[in-house]
Parts: C-alpha cells; sequence; structure tokens
C-alpha cells in the first residue's frame, strides 16, 4: 500500500491519542487497484471536536501551522489540512430512518468502523485498511468487487437507493469515472428508484453531473442514464435527441448517427482530448436544439435550420436548473450559439475580424475544441489535423495586422466628430460604426485624418 508519508504522520497522531484511524473511499479503490491515491478520506472513533482538538493550531515545524475546516460537522465530517494535504475526518457513525430519501433521520457517533462501513454505499466504497499497516477490513466483498470492477450495492440495493436517491447517479458517475461495470441487481433498482432521485437536490446531482462529465469517457454513464430512465428525469431535452436522425450535413456529406449518440461521441472526444468543462458541457448540448428546430425542407429532407438558438435556450434551462454559476451558464451557451462558424477562405478581413469580436479571441481555442469533437461525431472518425489550420491562420495574420476590435480602438471619438462639425445623435453612431467597418476591413484607414475625412463623405451622404 503506497500510502503518502503525511498521511501516515496524521495517522501516528490519532493512534498516540488513544483513536483508531483508518483509510477509506477512494483511496482505498485506489490502493487495491495498485494506482497513487489522490483523495484521502479518513475514519475515526474520534469525535470531531477531538479531531478539531488534535489537529487546529497544532504547529508543523517552521512551515506553520495545521487547522481544521468543519466541513460536514453535522455529520461528523472535518476537512484536516496537515502540512500541505487535506484529509476528509469522518466520525464512525451509523445512520437509520431516511424518511425522506434523502438524509437519515438519525445519526449515531461511537459505533465500530463495521457498522460504519455498512451504511456505505457499494462494497468498493465500503472497505476500510486501519493505518498505519491494516488489516483491511472487508466486511461486504469490497476487495473482490473492485478485482471484477464491479459496482454493487452494500446489501439490497433497492433498500439502499430508497435511503438516498442520489446513490443511483453516483453508481452511474463511479461507472464513467473508473471504466466498472454495474452489478446487475444494482442497475436493475434503479428505475424503481426514480421518484427519490426526483428528491434529491439539483446541487447534489449537478455534482454527479459534474463527474460524469469530468471522467475520460462520460458516455458510460449517459448511456447508463438513458437505459435507466434517469435521463428523461434529469436531463429529458438530452433524452429527446434519441431517434432524431440527420439527414443532411452541409458541405461534407451525412451524418452517421443520430442527435444522441453523435452528442455522445462528440463529448467522449472533448473528454479524452483533455477539455475543459466548460467546453465539455457545451459539446454535450450544442444540438439539443435540434429536436426543437427538425423541420423536412422542399426536398423532402429533415434540416434544423437555426437549431443554435434553441440549443442556448435548452442548455440555459438546463444549467439553470442544476444551479452552475452564471460564469459556467453565460461561457458554454456562448460557445453553442456560436458553434455554427462556416469558414471560407473568401471571407474578408473584416468578416474574420468580426468573427474574432463575437466570438472573443479568448474564447477561440474553446470553440475550436468544440468544432473538433463536433467533427468527430459526425462519423466517429478523427477530424483531420488541418481541420481548423486555415481558420487559424487568417485569424493570426488578421489581428497581426491590427487589434483594432472595437469603437474604443478607433483613432477618433464622437467629440472629435462634433469638433469636425457633424451633429451629435443617432446618425452619429451610424457614422461611428461605419468607421468601424472601414477600419475592419482595411486597418490602415485607422488614423485620424483618414477616419474623419471617411466620417465628411458620409455625414454629406446624410445631408444630401
Ligand atoms: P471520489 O472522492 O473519488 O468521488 P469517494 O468514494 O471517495 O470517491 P466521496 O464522495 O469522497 O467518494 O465519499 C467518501 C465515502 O463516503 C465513499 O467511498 C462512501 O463510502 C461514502 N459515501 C459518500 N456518499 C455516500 C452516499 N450518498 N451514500 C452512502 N455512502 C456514501
Ligand atoms: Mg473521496
Amino acid at each position: 500500500m503506497n500510502i503518502h508519508p503525511t498521511v501516515q504522520e496524521a495517522a501516528t497522531l490519532f493512534i498516540q491519542a488513544g483513536k483508531q484511524v483508518f483509510l477509506v473511499g477512494g483511496a482505498v479503490r485506489d490502493l487495491l487497484q495498485g494506482r497513487a491515491a489522490k483523495d484521502w478520506d479518513i475514519a475515526t472513533d474520534a469525535r470531531p471536536e477531538e479531531v478539531v482538538a488534535l489537529f487546529h493550531g497544532r504547529k508543523t515545524g517552521s512551515s506553520g501551522r495545521s487547522f481544521v475546516v468543519p466541513t460536514g460537522i453535522k455529520h461528523g465530517t472535518v476537512t484536516v489540512h496537515y502540512k500541505g494535504l487535506s484529509m476528509e475526518v469522518t466520525t464512525f457513525r451509523s445512520e437509520s430512518g431516511y424518511s425522506d430519501g434523502r438524509h437519515p433521520d438519525k445519526v449515531e457517533f461511537g459505533v465500530s468502523i463495521e457498522t460504519d462501513l455498512s451504511r456505505r454505499d457499494f462494497t468498493m466504497n465500503a472497505a476500510a485498511y486501519q493505518l498505519p499497516g491494516g488489516p483491511l477490513v472487508d466486511p461486504f466483498g469490497g476487495r473482490n468487487d473492485i478485482k471484477s470492477r464491479l459496482i454493487r450495492c452494500v446489501g439490497n440495493a433497492a433498500e439502499r437507493f430508497a435511503e438516498d436517491g442520489l446513490r443511483p447517479l453516483r453508481a452511474l458517475r463511479f461507472a464513467s469515472q473508473l471504466d466498472f461495470t454495474i452489478d446487475e441487481q444494482t442497475l436493475a433498482a434503479i428505475p424503481g428508484a426514480i421518484p427519490l432521485t426526483a428528491k434529491v437536490a439539483a446541487e447534489r446531482m449537478r455534482e454527479e453531473i459534474d463527474k460524469m462529465i469530468a471522467s475520460s469517457k462520460p458516455s458510460t454513464a449517459l448511456l447508463l442514464m438513458e437505459k435507466t430512465g434517469l435521463l428523461n428525469l434529469l436531463i429529458p431535452e438530452l433524452a429527446e435527441c434519441r431517434g432524431v436522425k440527420q439527414d443532411r450535413l452541409k458541405g461534407t456529406g451525412f451524418h452517421r448517427f443520430d442527435v444522441l449518440d453523435h452528442s455522445l461521441l462528440a463529448c467522449d472526444f472533448a473528454a479524452r482530448s483533455g477539455a475543459p468543462q466548460e467546453v465539455r458541457l457545451a459539446v454535450l448540448f450544442h444540438d439539443i436544439g435540434k429536436p426543437p428546430a427538425a423541420h423536412i425542407d422542399d426536398g423532402g429532407l429533415r434540416t434544423f435550420h437555426r437549431h443554435e438558438k434553441f440549443s442556448v435556450e435548452r442548455t440555459r434551462e438546463i444549467l439553470l436548473r442544476f444551479r452552475y454559476s452564471n460564469a459556467v451558464i453565460e461561457k458554454v451557451c456562448h460557445l453553442v450559439g456560436e458553434h455554427m462558424f462556416h469558414y471560407e477562405d473568401s471571407w474578408s478581413n473584416a468578416a474574420v475580424r468580426r468573427f474574432v469580436i463575437r466570438v472573443g479571441e479568448e474564447n477561440l481555442p474553446d470553440l475550436y475544441a468544440l468544432r473538433r469533437a463536433d467533427t468527430y461525431g459526425q462519423a466517429a472518425a478523427e477530424p483531420s489535423p488541418q481541420l481548423l489550420v486555415p481558420l487559424i491562420n487568417r485569424v493570426e495574420e488578421t489581428l497581426a495586422e491590427s487589434r483594432a476590435l472595437s469603437l474604443k480602438d478607433l483613432a477618433i471619438s464622437g467629440k472629435d466628430l462634433i469638433t469636425a462639425g457633424i451633429p451629435p445623435g443617432k446618425q452619429m453612431g451610424i457614422i461611428l460604426n461605419e468607421l468601424l467597418e472601414a477600419a475592419l476591413e482595411d486597418p490602415a484607414l485607422n488614423s485620424r485624418e483618414k477616419l474623419l475625412e471617411i466620417a465628411e463623405k458620409i455625414n454629406k451622404r446624410y445631408e444630401n
């Protein structure tokens, strides 16, 4: 077991205080799979206040002091920050009641590690390694299930799901994260638990969705969500994309997949390429407006004219429903709304600059990542490395020539125009925008003299 020396050092402090200390959760899973652990969950018989007394303000050499944050003190969880490492420390507890399908009615501290393990969700999460050197306490066969890469409820799956409706989502999320299979009986119990999952707080659902999408293969969880009915509960807009066939693809040929499979393939590609979370979300939702936009054209082909508008609307609704931050919502919706660009070499310099203005220079890499994923999802084939090179080069060239992209970058202002005898008002706004257009087309025009000259010409046109 490759346990971090700082964790062992912290464990020694528990043991010296006469307390038991166990490694639990993800770290045990990782270590049993022979992987390095990153996330340190600790279980102990020490009460939260005893953990605080043991660690809060403790001197840690010349480097400083450790401290304790009461992250989930009600449930007996505190976070210990010790020598640069953070550990979630939870007091052994038993839970009972769960009349609301979300929280236990009664939590009791001061039980044994075995009792504590029996409240945990899956066998792979219900094995504990006693520090410093073992043994492994494994009353539910977690070690074997980890070996067989199996997600299985501790005890009766339906009962465990009835206690906490989040667990079905956790099972699916772990399947994506760990590339494990869900045990047949556990999976079979999910549809029946849907009314309970429906009661779970949106934020808890979001955490699971985020972890699914942050995994290296989101489609594993999302397809299981579809199969069990959870997709219809959480993101019915995405479920509606199943069976939406795509007859035609502008320019290049045919889509091979329906909108849902296309979106999942694209999302997996984005995940494999290490795209940031906002890009993955945008990829997953970029075509979610296709069902409402579907239209049969005169030639009998199904088209999705301006579907990106519907996609933005639906994406916003979904992200709001799960209480994503405004920053995430704006970013994802912006990418979704811009995903339909079609660059051609015939674009004028002004068109290239307008594209950069609209997308925002800082968003370009993300929009390109979205396009690569979208292209992958059309035929499940690696996009050519050349796919975006002409556009990228063109943007680079155009920006190298001039970075004047907005009214404030113009060499003259409204005041200058007034001095030159052009009356303030609506007409002046129009003139300034025409000047910007001219400067976008030809940056050499962005000088006081030249712009004034053009402004006077435009003004004359209005006077006539
Ligand atoms: P990761 O941190 O990689 O998401 P983890 O297994 O450590 O995985 P945590 O959410 O950190 O998951 O929870 C730590 C442990 O607490 C789990 O391994 C599990 O034993 C228990 N646990 C967490 N949430 C639940 C839940 N909803 N129901 C039952 N047990 C849970
Ligand atoms: Mg953990």
